[in-house]
């Protein structure tokens, strides 16, 4: 793979003179992520790419004009009520429109005629960034694998297959939601082990999965695998990504297709899509492989991938229930761990899917599957947590939680930061529990 490239768009001396962007904790001048916006009150409505810069958005196509080259291109592509057809550019495009966005809101000499196309993002209604064509979701994060495999398998937690094969399933891409639509309790099938025959109702065991979700920008032809020395350039950024679980009907239909409807009915991502090229600076070595795990097969492998494959963002889980909230209580933190808890790297996970000629499209989405630390204040999930409900958590307000009820709010957060380096963030995932709804009329 090709170095991170830095340059002086990862200057943290550089000041934007848009108010409240330097120093902001997500989106400083550094970050410059790409979403999909509209003013609200628009009309008609007009959905658009948008880049986040403090508390405004930037409006891409409102700025073309500005820009020359290539840069001028994408932005006037950004006129679609999607980024598929923008990321499609590639790399090149996008550090260049990186590079010339940067000079119009550290210049102030640009002010003027920057002003008009910025809004504040309060007042902005936000939407899936991509038309999403399919949706995979892997199981990378090692940590939650053994987890989960040690509650069903205790002497033998990761199945033989693990350390050689970048385990995943295609998940559904029209259940995606953006970061603030709630979250309708699932209905299923479930079967407690002492019950002779399942039943069908409203899941018992809602759960969320701590994930990063990986786009990809320009995709790859149908029987054209991608060289794991190219995976990483066909990555256009990454969100924040809830992987929502129902384990009472995942544990009754798992086997032997794996999973289902315990996962199709909802996933959630953060609406801001923070670019590989903001991320350059925060990239590090993958985590060695343990003393006497198989080397990955040569597809999978690429020494120089692995000396910066892995990403020091750091994530975060915080929970809200509608006792804290009505109390005034902040949220909770369940745990705090690193997205470089992974066995496999991003650019694996690319190389992987497309190693048998699968097509992958501008805007897939690919889940990394849940990550979880070593440690317990960093798992991914109320399964690992509570250890499937059977030790529940007690909370600063004094409530306790097995999985989610209806009404808790689950927040997902991450950002990057580095000596030396400006700190970026990826804002919030968030979504509420609302109840299930019944079947019977
Ligand atoms: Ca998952």
């Amino acid at each position: 793979m090709a170095e991170p490239q830095l340059d002086a768009t990862h200057d943290p001396a550089a000041r934007c003179w848009v108010a409240g962007a330097d120093g902001h904790p997500n989106f400083p001048v550094q970050n410059l992520p790409l979403g999909v916006f509209e003013p609200l009150g628009a009309s008609p409505p007009e959905p658009r790419g948008g880049v986040a810069i403090g508390d405004q958005v930037l409006d891409l196509p409102g700025v073309a004009h500005l820009l020359h080259g290539a840069a001028r291109e994408a932005a006037e592509i950004a006129v679609a009520p999607c980024l598929n057809p923008l990321v499609a550019l590639g790399h090149g495009v996008m550090r260049e429109l990186r590079r010339q966005l940067f000079e119009l809101l550290t210049d102030p000499a640009h002010k003027p005629a920057v002003a008009p196309s910025l809004h504040p993002a309060n007042a902005c209604a936000l939407h899936l960034p991509f038309a999403i064509g399919d949706y995979t979701d892997f199981y990378a994060g090692i940590h939650h694998a053994e987890n989960i495999g040690r509650q069903f398998r205790p002497d033998n937690p990761l199945l033989p297959n693990y350390k050689y094969v970048p385990i995943g399933y295609h998940g559904r891409a029209s259940s995606i939601r953006l970061s603030g639509v709630e979250v309708i309790r699932p209905c299923g099938q479930t079967k407690p082990p002492d019950a002779a025959a399942p039943s069908f109702g409203p899941s018992r065991k809602l759960d969320y999965e701590l994930e990063m979700g990986l786009w990809i920008g320009h995709g790859n032809a149908l029987g054209t695998p991608i060289p794991i020395t190219d995976a990483d350039a066909h990555l256009a950024g990454l969100s924040l990504l809830n992987d929502w679980s129902a384990r009472d009907i995942q544990a009754w239909e798992y086997q032997p297709l794996g999973p289902f409807l315990a996962k199709n009915f909802h996933t959630s991502v953060s609406p801001w899509v923070v670019t590989m090229e903001a991320l350059a600076p925060f990239r590090v070595a993958q985590p060695p492989r343990p003393a006497g795990d198989p080397t990955p097969l040569p597809y999978l492998s690429d020494a120089a991938e692995q000396t910066a494959g892995a990403f020091d963002v750091t994530m975060e889980v915080l929970l809200l229930t509608p006792a804290m909230r009505a109390a005034g209580q902040p949220p909770h933190r369940l745990s705090r761990g690193s997205m470089a808890a992974m066995y496999w790297t991003a650019a694996q996970l690319v190389a992987h899917h497309a190693s048998n000629g699968c097509n992958l499209m501008p805007g897939d989405l690919l889940g990394t599957g849940t990550i979880s630390g070593a440690t317990a204040d960093s798992l991914g999930s109320l399964m690992e947590i509570t250890g499937n409900g059977s030790r529940p958590l007690t909370l600063p307000s004094g409530e306790t939680r097995g999985f989610l009820e209806d009404g808790d709010e689950l927040i997902l957060t991450g950002w990057a930061e580095r000596a030396g380096f400006a700190r970026i963030g990826f804002g919030e995932c968030r979504a509420r529990i609302a109840p299930a709804v019944s079947l019977s009329a």
